[in-house]
């Protein structure tokens, strides 16, 4: 998707809205490959109905349906297909490929792990497949390889898989939190065959203990093979964080780092600042003192990994850091503009008309005479420097 001048935020409609070209077109196309399915002991008697489907049930990793497939039904009323499922190979079986994990075999997927450590134990206990050697991994050819390993090693994780060892069009995903680095990785490694989604789901397992409704999802569908399998795998996987309840939002790399910059980097700084002061619950929290430190908690629960991937990989990061420091020199500024001005006032105001010649001396001094009683040239004088007291 090219990158563009003005910020286009839309839900992401659902996908059978989005298939190309005509249905009349594709059911030409498929009907080529259709398959007939008949349920086992159906009723002679009930007339078949042709219907085209959006999705076919079984794996696609089995490579007996065709997604997008006409089936025929016994009955106009039957349920509507289950949901695909998908063999997703997560790569980076952290903090974060774990928490992914468990949505995705709670809806029915197969997850294959594959981590720099060994986490066979949390993989099973997950009900997924822990792979120590990415050999391995890549043969048992998913129909998804999801990237969840860190921004600043993403790019040696992908170097290390062995890709020829993997279907020839299979889909990566990424879920980094930076879009513009994967995008580029990914296209510049990948054969041209592989389809590419980067994503970005705005939430984590802090932030997402209640679930992923309403929860922003944000994806780049940066390149997606005309044909009609590839365009319904892409959906089956979106799927996934759509049917969780999240907001999908369609965005490029560009428009998604220009955003995070100003907002994740953003939070994600000021909770790193103030984790540094220490902060400490007291007996007369207000509820703003409260949300920092919530703030603090959510920021500093994700690895300094994490934290300096949005810096290192993000071109925005840097402007934005300047910004943060502008922005506390001008609140400092203005803090101490209004102190001087009152200590000016204190110093010089008796200028204009002293009540008590006492308070020459206490508030602006000897105008002649410093502590010690000697005369020296830069003393104020009160007569002639009364203008310079209200500036
Ligand atoms: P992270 O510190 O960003 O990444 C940890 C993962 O990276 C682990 O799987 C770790 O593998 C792997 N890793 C780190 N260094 C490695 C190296 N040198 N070689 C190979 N693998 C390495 O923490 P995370 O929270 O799990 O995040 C994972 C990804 O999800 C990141 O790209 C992050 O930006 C993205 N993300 C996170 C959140 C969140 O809320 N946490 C939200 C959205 C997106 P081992 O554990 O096997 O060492």
């Amino acid at each position: 998707m090219a990158a563009s001048p003005s910020v286009r935020l839309h839900h992401h409609q659902p996908s059978s809205w989005r298939r190309s070209p005509t249905p009349t077109s594709n059911l030409q196309f498929l009907a080529a490959r259709c398959r007939w399915r008949r349920l086992p002991g159906a009723a002679a008697a009930r007339p078949l109905r042709l219907r085209a489907t959006g999705a076919a049930p079984p794996p696609f990793g089995s490579n007996d349906s065709l997604p997008g497939a006409i089936e025929v039904e016994e009955r106009e009323d039957q349920h509507p297909p289950p949901p695909q499922r998908l063999k997703i190979a997560v790569v980076g079986f952290g903090n974060y490929g774990q928490f992914l994990t468990r949505t995705l075999v709670a809806q029915g997927h197969t997850v294959l792990a594959h981590s720099r450590s060994d986490y066979s134990a949390a993989a099973a206990g997950l009900g997924a497949r822990f792979f120590p050697d990415p050999h391995d991994l890549c043969e048992c050819h998913p129909d998804v390889v999801l990237l969840a390993t860190s921004i600043l090693s993403a790019e040696s994780v992908v170097r290390s898989l062995p890709l020829h060892r993997l279907r020839r069009d299979t889909l990566f995903a990424d879920v980094l939190s930076v879009k513009e680095f994967p995008k580029n990785l990914l296209l510049g490694a990948l054969p041209e065959e592989f389809d590419i989604i980067c994503t970005h789901p705005m939430f984590g397992p802090e932030s997402a203990g209640n679930g992923w409704a309403g929860l922003p999802f944000v994806f780049d569908e940066v390149r997606v093979g005309d044909c009609p399998a590839r365009r319904a795998r892409a959906d089956a996987f979106l799927k996934i964080f759509e049917s969780e309840g999240c907001r999908m939002v369609e965005m490029s790399c560009a428009e998604h780092d220009a955003h995070a910059a100003g907002t994740q980097f953003l939070t994600h700084t000021v909770g790193r600042m103030l984790a540094m002061l220490d902060l400490r619950s007291t007996p007369i929290n207000t509820k703003g003192y409260e949300s920092l430190l919530r703030l603090v908690d959510n920021t500093c629960s994700d690895s300094f990994d994490l934290y300096n991937g949005l810096f290192m990989y993000n071109k925005n990061s840097t402007e934005l850091l300047n910004r943060l420091e502008w922005g506390m020199d001008a609140v400092k500024k203005k803090l101490f503009d209004g102190l001087h001005d009152v200590l000016r006032k204190q110093l010089f105001d008796f200028e204009v008309s002293p009540e008590d010649p006492a308070e020459l001396v206490v508030a602006g001094g000897d105008p002649d005479t410093d502590e010690d009683g000697e005369d020296d040239g830069d003393a104020v004088d009160g007569d002639e420097s009364g203008s310079e007291g209200n500036n």
